[in-house]
């Protein structure tokens, strides 16, 4: 390991504080970016950084924090990791961009090739590339609409799938993702989640039931065969990382099978061994028509991709897909290292071992601290919801005071919900274990004080 390397892997894994969160640079950092930044690009904690890898991100006043968001799930393989370094620099050095479009390259193919085998399911499958989540998502709607010759697209209660006009209509909360910015795209219907922790009828029963409601607003009140497609996430991931209850997901994918929808999952967020699978759907079988991926792609570069069943893709007609960027040789070569990094160091089971540590340690927790109404999600995506005691009331306050106590003791944590009371971690899937320990030592700090 090249010593000299800033950042990356050879980061000291070591949580340091020398000022406080922010410190004096950071604050005037922010002061600049004020003059100069649009205000509706928000920030979880203004330190500004200079280097990260591992579980550390490094700031300008010399403080080192311990990383549980990963770059909203991003940075599963670490920050600047050696595989994705070294093919990244190697295709900077050939050439930095043609447009596939224009004259190919190999490299994107051998990413599609890469996604074909990776997700669920042995069928004949074709890829497409493009840049962010977002665009993944309104292509995947664009196939599948192509596929069907049907205009309907059903989503779900606490769903999150992008910014732009079409995505913030897919997406469930008003603030702040679609605030102001309406009209939204039409055509898009939405249904109830089987959210155990608050379904009516018991999480027992949240499957099954919720399931039959989805079943009965799409039947009579959008008609199944006007339905092109369902966008569900299969854990959900800024609604607050809820798992729909065990038997929701086939029984949705079911229903689309029967009546000619095509069934996309939305896996920007959980994919590339982020819940302890390469994909999330695996945990119940589901293959999916579609997937969408982004995020845990390219060790922090900027590609996402849809994947799926080749009759359904390639409905949309020649030159019907694409964009200038889509599948940036440079983000290729990157993704191509961190796939090989999450094969070569079976991420997979190191986020299983990362959920295991977690869960353990959050349920003993919420046992002595009742603002902890639920412990949940898979591998290295796992949230605590916080409520008042004793309901399911939600307490985003009591959430964002545990976060600012977590941003000031050097722990970087993310919150995320419908009622933003939910506090979630992704750690790097790298990060050391020692870390990740003394991670959750602060967070049970930050609950103790606050609680
Ligand atoms: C982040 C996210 C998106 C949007 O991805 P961007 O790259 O931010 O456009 C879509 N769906 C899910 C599930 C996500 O987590």
């Amino acid at each position: 390991m090249d010593a000299a390397q800033p950042g990356g892997p050879s980061l000291p894994q070591e949580r340091r504080l020398v000022t406080a969160i922010p410190g004096p640079k950071s604050r005037e950092l922010t002061e600049r970016r004020s003059r100069a930044v649009a205000r509706g690009v928000s920030t979880t904690l203004p330190v500004f950084v200079t280097r990260a890898g591992g579980g550390i991100v490094e700031d300008v006043d010399g403080n080192a924090l311990i990383d549980f968001g990963s770059g909203i799930a991003v940075t599963g393989v670490g920050n600047s990791a050696e595989p994705v370094v070294r093919r990244a620099r190697e295709q900077l050095e050939r050439f930095t961009h043609t447009c596939f479009m224009v004259t190919p390259y190999e490299s994107y193919v051998a990413v599609a090739e890469e996604l074909n085998r990776l997700t669920p399911g042995d069928h004949d499958k074709r890829s497409a590339l493009f840049n962010s989540g977002a665009e993944a998502v309104e292509n995947a709607v664009k196939i599948a609409r192509a596929a069907t010759r049907r205009q309907a697209v059903v989503v779900f209660d606490h769903a999150y799938h992008g910014r732009t006009n079409l995505t913030m209509a897919l997406t469930a909360k008003n603030m702040p993702y679609k605030e102001s910015f309406g009209p939204f795209a039409p055509e898009v219907y939405r249904v109830p989640l089987a959210y155990p922790f608050r379904w009516p009828g018991g999480a027992a029963n949240c499957a099954r039931e919720a399931a039959a409601q989805v079943i009965d607003v799409i039947t009579t009140q959008v008609g199944a065969d006007n339905v092109a497609a369902v966008v569900i996430e299969p854990i959900l991931g800024e609604g607050g990382f809820i798992e729909p209850a065990r038997g929701f997901l086939p029984r949705i994918a079911q229903f689309c099978r029967t009546h000619g929808i095509v069934f996309v999952a939305d896996e920007i967020q959980t994919g590339f061994c982020r819940t302890g699978q390469w994909f999330a759907c695996e945990d119940e079988g589901v293959v999916p028509d579609l997937v969408t991926t982004a995020k845990g792609i390219a060790g922090g570069l900027p590609l996402a991709a849809v994947t799926g069943r080749a009759e359904i893709m390639d409905a949309a007609h020649v030159g019907g897909l694409g964009g200038t960027y889509g599948g940036n040789p440079v983000a290729c070569a990157a993704a191509l290292g961190a796939i090989e990094e999450m094969r070569a160091s079976a991420l997979d089971a190191a986020a299983r071992r990362i959920g295991a540590v977690m869960k353990a340690r959050l349920s003993a927790l919420a046992e002595a601290h009742p603002v902890i109404g639920e412990v949940r999600g898979r591998g290295a995506m796992i949230a605590v919801e916080l409520v008042a005691p004793g309901t399911t009331d939600p307490a985003p306050a009591v959430a964002a005071a545990v976060a600012k106590a977590c941003h000031a003791e050097g722990l970087l944590v993310l919150t995320a919900g419908t009622y933003g009371n939910v506090l979630r971690f992704l750690p790097p899937l790298v990060i050391p274990e020692r870390l990740l320990v003394e991670g959750l030592d602060v967070l049970a700090g930050a609950v103790r004080g606050v609680a």
